[in-house]
């Protein structure tokens, strides 16, 4: 099979069985678009996270990072225009009580009782009319009896309360993005850091929309995580010649495209999109999106935008705090323009796993294998006994586990035969598998020490090495830093055969 060909469905199936993704509350039939991730995807998910924050906040001199609490002062977001303008037009079915966004109605097939044909129920596809009395949709599309409310403006926040009344004074949203956190905070970090513009703030945390049509798997739900970066310039400062809020768009641009090919996207499944000035939401000088081929089509896996000083001056006016940066050397005070990479934790997981799922043929058999980034596999190394009724090779091998994972994400399995257990690994993308062998062991009976060599077996290419077991620690690392495979396993003979 070959890349971006992946169904959604073989995803949602694999990511069920192999315990990345289970339908939230499931047992209760499950809960509307939220999705838990299991044993192997929140090992995953936090791979990409750790690889984001150690590569975006860490490895640069211009970061620092923050985690900010999810609840926020309400005027927050009535300053940043959410409260007002963070809402869709929907309509409701009178009869069923469904709701529909009411630019989406017309794009739904339509469920229709004709009156021509003593009140059969037809499903007539979107747009078009009834064949046989020539009507077309006024009803609700979904129970094709009700009649559908005029529009109204409904706000994507999730509402709460705080503290004990359920009174309008107390309350309050879950953020429906993280990116406010950076701005409330701008002088907080600031001063307590002694930064120079331009630097950035990074967050990665939960934020939540209250989306009338989520779906597709992961790609949209309720509840969501977010990696956001809001990167701050003096707009007076040039770059290159160029306005330094322009040339730092263009950089971010760059960089987090180069991130996702790093880790393994491939170039044809990824391109940018220029937003149009007419989709440009009111504050920005320029949007980009950086978008995947998901099973679904192009879609949008992180956007990058120029926010101008929108938000640090609505800020600014709604609570009455100056947040403005004093420039030494030209002796004034400006307000920060903010180049804004913005990207989703679980697009980005979908899109890995998208793009790592390979069927491949061995040896007349199929072979399903998750060709991830070592980095961003959620298992680095299986160690696995060839023998399991041999107590020196199960304990050997259960040595070698313990030790390896003082470093890693590293997992024991006696379960099935040497070759079934090679290919549940390479079904969840594990990078090296470790087998232990009569040769490691030898035989005690007859006062053979064995040789103290384990394989490794690589999951792409499935060749093989036999390493010293005292150096088994300092080879994985060697690979996961990204040394290739070859030059590591030449050093050592392939095992006998
Ligand atoms: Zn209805
Ligand atoms: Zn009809």
């Amino acid at each position: 099979m070959s890349m971006g060909a992946t169904s959604m469905d073989v995803l949602v199936s694999l990511s069920k069985r192999r315990g990345f993704v289970f339908q939230s509350s499931e047992i209760y039939g499950g809960t509307g678009s939220c999705w838990d991730y299991g044993p192997l995807g929140v090992e995953l998910k936090n791979n990409i996270k750790r690889v984001w924050w150690r590569d975006f906040v860490q490895q640069r001199a211009d970061m620092v990072g923050i985690d900010a609490s999810i609840l926020m002062h309400p005027t927050v977001w009535k300053a940043s225009g959410h409260l007002d303008h963070f809402t869709d037009p929907m309509v409701d079915c009178r009869e069923c009580k469904r709701r529909f966004r009411a630019d989406h109605v017309d794009a739904l097939p339509w469920t229709h009782y004709c009156a021509a044909t003593k009140g059969n129920k037809f499903t007539i596809p979107a747009g078009e009319a009834c064949g046989h009395c020539g009507l077309r949709r006024t009803l609700c599309p979904e129970c094709g009896k009700g009649e559908l409310t005029a529009p109204r403006q409904f706000n994507l926040m999730f509402k709460t309360f705080m503290g004990p009344v359920e009174e309008d004074a107390a309350v309050t949203y879950l953020r429906p993005e993280t990116a406010q956190a950076m701005f409330v905070n701008f002088d907080n970090v600031l001063q307590s850091m002694r930064l120079k513009l331009p630097f950035g703030i990074a967050q990665a945390g939960r934020s939540f929309r209250n989306e009338i049509t989520p779906g597709n798997f992961i790609f949209r739900t309720r509840e969501f995580e977010q990696m956001e970066i809001e990167f701050f310039v003096n707009p007076n400062d040039r770059v290159d010649g160029r306005p330094a809020d322009e040339y730092w768009h263009d950089r971010w641009i760059e960089d987090c495209m180069a991130w996702f090919l790093r880790y393994g996207l491939a170039a044809d499944n990824l391109r940018l999109r220029e937003h149009e000035k007419d989709e440009l939401a009111h504050y920005a000088k320029r949007t980009v999106d950086i978008e995947y081929k998901f099973p679904i089509g192009w879609s949008e896996l992180m956007g990058i935008a120029n926010r101008t000083d929108f938000d640090l001056k609505q800020h600014s006016k709604w609570s009455g705090k100056s947040l403005t940066y004093f420039d030494d050397e030209r002796k004034e005070h400006v307000v920060p323009f903010v180049v804004e990479p913005a990207a989703g934790v679980d697009r980005a997981l979908l899109a890995f796993m998208a793009d790592a799922y390979r069927e491949e043929e061995v040896r007349g058999e199929k072979r399903v294998v998750l060709k991830l980034h070592p980095e961003l596999a959620p298992i680095k190394v299986a160690v696995l006994p060839l023998l399991k009724k041999r107590d020196d090779i199960v304990r050997t091998a259960h040595a070698i586990r313990a030790d390896l994972a003082k470093q890693w994400r590293v997992v024991y399995d006696d379960t099935a035969a040497i070759g079934r257990l090679y290919r549940r690994q390479d079904e969840v993308g594990t990078p090296y598998c470790v087998t232990v062998d009569v040769q490691t062991v030898g035989d005690s009976e007859r006062g053979e020490t064995g040789d103290q060599r384990v394989t490794i077996r690589e999951r792409n290419s499935m060749e093989q090495a036999r390493v010293p077991i005292a150096e088994l620690a300092l080879v994985i690392r060697e690979l996961l830093d990204g040394a290739p495979w070859p030059q590591v396993a030449g050093r050592y003979p392939s095992p006998r055969s």
